[in-house]
């Protein structure tokens, strides 16, 4: 055994034939003393042999050790970048930039050889040896050149963030790899990860049928004391910025680097800490600053308590003592202060980039400068003259000013680095001494019946949090505070934050993949799969709407064929949908709703339905007459939506929720939504501009009877028809039955909701958003959000679920000015239950 054992090793070898020839690198002196400081220099030849072996190797190491700068310099030293390229991707735009540059640096080469590429931004051209990319690019090359055949080595690095697209990546490369193998031409695939849950890929057969070979790189770590607040207080930017005060007036020299959320939080907090610490270019601090005692553990704490032991409030009255001081001393000093001028950072505040990825004004809505005064600290503010270099760091930042966290700070400074998580693994800033940690992050919140997304500010993981304490260890000893209480740590922080994939709504992920033309979602090898049912479910529904299309088994290479003979496909429609920023259901509204010019009014109807409880009773009925009524629910909201709009414009809103029993959060909540999908639709789809109407008029009659054809179209696969009074079986009570209808393939009745205002009507044909059952003891199915809409119609805009027999007369649908409908001219039946059709 052990012999046949050897000569499959042997044959894999040889077919993984691994470049010969060396490449000569001369780098500068000073580069190759900071490199052989780098703990995975040391492994280079262990590295190298795994990689020359093997077609995947997993490489975890803690975040500084190297990866991202080194490992592309050894495969090009090895020769593999003589006849194809690296590929190094990159889940944030940031690291993209900034490696490229570094490696490029290192290696002494210049961009055209190291380059990147992503979106809308990059320096690759022919001569281009190493690429850094961000993995969204990557997949796109994967749709024109499935085989990668550009590339020798991909790497995937951050694979511990977990990014859809990273996800997905892993998924093709597992399989590509072996197909490069079969053609003589053998790819290698490197997955990178900070020190986190490497077993979601080692033991998912389902990935990689024998697990990869691991090498981990033990770094440098110096020991990190961790300090948590005593409470918890929900203004976590003041508390920011007060212990980063404490740290520089009372702790000895090393960089402080903050964690926030956002890009408007880091520019807050920047500008914040550069008043009150403020460099002056023309004074030589070196002069200035007197040497600070050294500080004891004890004073390091500052007025956290070191883990968990409960410390008591004699640290508030010190601090007092200590202020009032400072104070008198202030005082003297204050008068000898040079005023503040922020250009002597040499960049404008605001750097003018636009709010793309981590914009979110609500959650930002706490800012204010109105809190200088903070207990007492404005005197020691004033008594220390050692200024602070403070320097921001988002991912939108410009790449120039991005690498002005990696150079020293100018004489007698401080460096601070105000960041968002992009500092917790991707980039590692130098120096870093203290760690301030919020323990928030902005996470992508899905809604789950709609789809919309928006960025919520939630606490990080366990696993992050230790992430950011570590980034103060890398030169020495150090510290890190966290801005809230032990007992949030362990009952509020997650272990770790599921991978995004798992998180987005099934609907949207399936029809992503589709579009980048992956058949088999349902067999996709997921690193961590969503549920499989769901995915079928998925598919079905995708193909009830028009998004996906059963097409006639094909017999060529290019594309794989069902286990039933068909294949799923994207229509032209789908193609559309999956542009828009929601479940594709609502998408499809969007869509269609683009081509008879009701974007804004599809906008506020997606909106007002992903928000729960708008009203706390039932309607007024001025809210749904004429033409509305029977857009039914969400006719009502539209309408609410237009009114509500028109009462803040002129300041009266709160009022007019109060008047019309309406939620005012709720109201809020819609215009929020209303402004981010407007514009978001804006950036994502080409000539699309549209604004959002604050005085929206209700529509007319003909936009009222296309919004709920609109409806039918995203809702065509939920159904419901009336049940006849003559259908209730003897002994039944016929009064449970006056709002019951027939719904799909149930077999009990569903119930118009207690505040549907089609209750006045009980329309024959319905369409609603959701289904839900009542409380314990009276169980009932409910519809919520119902439409009233017309059996012609069904043909139309739900042609997937009728069967329809032969024309009748004219085979044209027509519609008809006078009563509003579509003659079909077809007798047939809806659904699986075979309704028929008039
Ligand atoms: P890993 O990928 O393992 O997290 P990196 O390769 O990103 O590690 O970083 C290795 C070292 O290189 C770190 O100490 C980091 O500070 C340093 N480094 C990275 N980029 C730059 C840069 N632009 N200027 C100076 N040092 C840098
Ligand atoms: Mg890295």
């Amino acid at each position: 055994e052990t012999k046949t054992k050897e000569i499959k090793v042997e044959v894999k070898k040889s077919l993984l034939n691994h470049p010969t020839q060396h490449v000569e690198v001369k780098r500068d002196p000073k580069v190759q003393v900071a490199r052989l400081k780098l703990p995975i220099l040391g492994e280079e030849q262990r590295i190298m042999e795994l990689v020359n072996e093997n077609e995947f190797l997993i490489v975890a190491g803690e975040t500084g050790s190297g990866k991202t700068t080194q490992i592309p310099q050894f495969l090009y030293e090895a020769g593999y970048t003589q006849h194809k390229m690296i590929a190094v991707t990159e889940p944030r735009r940031v690291a993209t930039v900034a490696m490229a540059a570094r490696v490029g640096y290192e290696l002494g080469l210049t961009s055209k050889e190291v380059s990147y590429l992503m979106r809308f931004e990059g320096n690759v051209t022919k001569e281009t040896k190493i690429k850094f990319m961000t993995d969204g690019v990557l997949l796109k090359e994967i749709q024109s050149d499935f085989l990668l055949s550009k590339y020798s080595v991909v790497i995937i690095d951050e694979a511990h963030e977990r990014s859809v697209y990273t996800d997905i990546l892993l998924g093709l490369l597992s399989r590509i790899v072996p197909l490069r193998r079969k053609r003589g031409n053998p790819l290698r695939l490197i997955i990178m990860s900070a020190t986190l849950r490497i077993e979601d890929f080692t033991e998912n057969t389902r990935l990689f049928k024998e697990p990869p070979p691991v090498i981990k790189i033990d770094s440098r770590q110096f020991p990190v004391t961790v300090h948590f607040n005593k409470h918890t207080y929900s203004d976590y930017l003041k508390e920011a910025y007060k212990k980063t005060v404490k740290i520089h007036t009372r702790l000895p020299e090393g960089g402080v680097l903050i964690f926030v959320t956002g890009q408007q939080e880091v520019k807050y907090l920047v500008r914040k800490l550069r008043t009150s610490f403020p460099y002056r270019k023309d004074v030589d601090y070196s002069k200035l600053i007197t040497k600070k005692r050294p500080v004891s553990e004890a004073d390091a704490a500052l007025d956290s308590e070191p883990d968990d032991i409960e410390s008591d409030d004699d640290e508030v009255e010190k601090e007092m003592k200590r202020a009032k001081k400072a104070r008198r001393k202030a005082k003297l000093i204050a008068k000898s202060l040079p005023k503040i001028n922020l250009d002597d950072y040499d960049m404008p505040d605001d750097d003018g980039q636009a709010d793309l990825v981590d914009a979110d004004d609500d959650s930002e809505g706490h800012l204010s400068d109105s809190d200088a005064e903070e207990d007492g600290l404005s005197a020691v503010i004033k008594s220390c003259r050692q200024p602070l270099w403070v320097l921001p760091l988002y991912s939108m930042l410009s790449s120039s000013k991005q690498s002005r966290v990696f150079a020293a700070p100018p004489p007698g400074a401080r460096l601070c680095v105000v960041s968002t998580d992009v500092a917790e693994t991707s980039l590692t800033i130098p120096a870093i001494k203290y760690v301030v940690d919020t323990g928030k992050k902005k996470m992508r919140v899905y809604d789950h019946v709609t789809g919309a997304s928006a960025w919520r500010v939630v606490w990080t993981s366990q696993a992050s949090a230790e992430q950011r304490a570590g980034r103060a260890g890398r030169v020495g000893a150090g510290h890190a505070y966290r801005l809230y209480s032990s007992a949030v740590f362990q009952h509020e922080c997650v272990p770790h934050h599921p991978p995004d994939l798992c998180r987005r709504p099934v609907d949207d992920l399936v029809l992503t993949m589709r579009c980048m033309g992956i058949d088999k979602v349902v067999n996709f090898p997921f690193p961590t799969a969503p549920d499989r049912l769901q995915l079928k479910l998925a598919e079905k529904r995708l193909e009830t709407l028009g998004i996906l299309e059963k097409i006639e088994k094909v017999n060529s290479n290019k594309r794989r064929i069902q286990d039933d003979g068909e294949i799923l496909k994207v229509t032209p429609l789908g193609k559309a949908v999956s542009a828009f920023p929601l479940l594709p259901r609502y998408g499809k509204m969007l869509a269609l709703s683009h081509q008879f010019g009701l974007l804004p009014y599809t906008i506020a109807l997606v909106s007002a339905l992903t928000v729960q409880e708008v009203m706390s009773g039932k309607p007024d009925s001025w809210l749904a007459t004429g033409n509305t009524l029977l857009l039914g629910d969400p006719g009502v909201l539209l309408r609410v939506v237009g009114a509500a709009e028109y009462a803040y414009v002129k300041g009266e809103e709160e009022l007019f929720c109060a008047k019309y029993g309406l939620r005012e959060k709720a109201i809020k909540e819609i215009r929020k939504l209303r402004k981010q999908l407007t514009s978001e639709i804006n950036l994502s789809i080409a000539g699309v501009d549209v604004t959002v109407d604050p005085e929206m008029k209700p529509p007319d009659d003909n936009q009222a009877r296309l919004l709920r054809q609109l409806v039918l179209s995203g809702l065509g696969d939920q159904v419901g028809r009336k049940i006849g009074l003559d259908e209730v079986k003897e002994g039944e009570d016929k009064r449970k039955f006056k709002y019951a209808y027939h719904c799909g393939e149930l077999d009990e009745p569903v119930h118009l909701h207690g505040m549907s205002i089609l209750r006045k009507t009980i329309p024959e044909w319905v369409v609603y958003q959701e289904l839900y059952e009542t409380g314990e003891d009276n169980k009932k199915m409910i519809m919520r959000n119902v439409t009233a809409i017309e059996p012609e119609w069904l043909p139309v805009y739900v042609p997937q679920m009728c069967n329809l027999g032969e024309p009748l007369s004219d085979p044209e649908p027509r519609y008809d000015e006078k009563s509003g409908r579509v003659k079909c001219h077809f007798k047939g039946t809806f659904g699986k239950a075979g309704w028929e059709l008039p």
